[in-house]
């Protein structure tokens, strides 16, 4: 069969992301032949309600007829052309247009990537040169957090704080420390979260002292911990990183990969979130996933210093703001926003998906905690409510239930400890019943492989 057949492929050429690939190659993958909406299907015909927009990335759903005229038209204008020799096209400059209408005011350039990975990559050199054009070189240390996810290259990497990474492969780079997460049910303790959230974001402050403000270029995060553990940070946690940035002059960097375009139900998480970062990391939702294309956002204090003092900035990409990724990424901008999909998410299926999961997983034995916002949500597991003991091999039930919803015919994410959903934004209500109940199947299942 088609199956077999690719499965034999995957198992001889490739070396698949986070996987044993030993192991994956004596069950085989399964194999994605076509998407709708939020709906996928396999080679042997099987249909799955995808929770998490491929990989947090398809917020506008599988099968869009107006991203696929946009990227076929375009290639067909022009398929390609460079940013290099003093030159520009169209595509790339109607999407900035578009782009920063729906950017709040403080935003004024951007340097096209390929992913996140390279958004962040390029995030590096870009406030490494800003400090250099504004005479602070000294200003070259970056402050990320454990389990932060940046990416999978060098330097994203070693932003982020995820320490099996930084084990192979000798990171962090020098030049990039990192401070605690703000994970109120691991590390709490008996502070409340508003407490815990206060005490978190002075580690920046105590690092920051520590390392010298005159040394330190910027502090990266998520606005929501995505890949390491899905965590809303308490309240009132951004607001005091905001204070601690600004009174020391530590550029504040804002990775929105997974939270931008209308995941949390605002445009940006940072809106959501209630702070004002001086860069945005931007890839994923901007072309829904169709085809690649990041963006590392800067502010108008950024891209002037860099405008009127910089000169030559020696960085570029071949596919910086490629004509065929920007077209589609226009196409995606405008459906979003024409479609009042952000609104939606704000008002109706967000508020809705949130609702639901509290009803159904409030008094589940295996949940301890339930967080989210917009249509992004994280399910807790733990071994005991009162106390959120957590279970020792959290990570291998987590897996398993992911497992189980794969049967049950529904895509849910696992990351250290956490059931993670993120479905497209067009999602409806009814499919959100569909999303709730699946999931619980998946869930309950865990919870009787437990005895419970
Ligand atoms: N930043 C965040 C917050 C992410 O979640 C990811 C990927 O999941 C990345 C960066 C890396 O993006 P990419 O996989 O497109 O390189």
């Amino acid at each position: 069969s088609d199956t077999q057949r690719y499965q034999a492929i995957d198992a001889a050429h490739h070396i698949n992301a986070f996987l044993d690939q030993k192991a994956l190659n004596q069950e085989g993958p399964r194999v994605m032949v076509k998407g709708r909406g939020v709906h996928l299907w396999d080679s042997d015909g099987k249909q799955y309600l995808d929770g998490m927009s491929g990989l947090w990335c398809t917020n506008i759903g599988y099968g869009r007829q107006d991203l696929i005229k946009a990227a076929a038209n375009q290639m067909d204008e022009l398929s390609y052309y460079n940013l290099f020799f003093h030159t520009t096209h169209p595509a790339v400059n109607e999407l900035s247009e578009r782009l920063f209408e729906l950017l709040p005011g403080q935003f004024s350039h951007v340097i096209y990537t390929n992913s996140g990975s390279e958004s962040n990559e390029v995030l590096i050199r870009t406030v490494r040169r800003y400090w250099d054009v504004v005479g602070k070189p000294s200003k070259k240390i970056f402050i990320g957090r454990h389990n932060g996810y940046h990416g999978s290259t060098v330097g994203s990497a070693s932003l982020g704080g995820m320490k099996f990474m930084h084990e192979m492969g000798d990171l962090p780079i020098p030049g990039v420390v990192h401070i605690g997460e703000p994970y109120w049910y691991a590390h709490g303790g008996e502070l409340s979260p508003a407490e815990f959230g206060l005490q978190c974001a002075r580690e920046l402050e105590t690092k920051i002292l520590e390392l010298g403000a005159d040394n330190v270029a910027a502090f990266v995060a998520e606005p929501f911990q995505g890949a390491g553990g899905m965590i809303f940070p308490p309240e009132s946690y951004w607001p005091e990183i905001q204070r601690i940035c600004r009174q020391y002059d530590v550029l504040l960097c804002a990775d929105e990969v997974i939270g931008g375009f209308g995941r949390t139900g605002e445009w940006f998480a940072h809106q959501h979130f209630g702070f004002e970062p001086d860069t945005i990391s931007i890839a994923k939702g901007l072309t829904s996933g169709y085809v690649p294309m990041g963006g590392l956002v800067l502010s108008r204090r950024i891209g002037a210093a860099l405008v009127e003092h910089g000169g030559v900035f020696a960085h570029g990409l071949t596919y910086s703001g490629h004509p065929v990724a920007a077209a589609v990424a226009l196409a995606n901008l405008d459906a979003l926003d024409k479609e009042g999909i952000v609104e939606q998410t704000r008002n109706d299926t967000g508020p809705y998906l949130q609702k639901s999961l509290r009803e159904v997983f409030g008094q589940h034995p295996l949940i301890g905690e339930i967080q989210g916002t917009g249509l992004v949500a994280a399910l807790q597991f733990c071994e005991n409510k009162e106390s959120r003991k957590r279970f020792e091999n959290e990570s291998d039930l987590t897996w398993a239930c992911r497992t189980h919803g794969f049967d049950e015919g529904v895509i849910i994410r696992s990351t250290l400890g956490r059931m993670v959903m993120a479905p497209a934004l067009v999602i409806t209500r009814a499919e959100i019943d569909q999303l709730v109940e699946k999931t619980r199947r998946a869930v309950d299942r865990t919870a009787r492989d437990l005895g419970l």
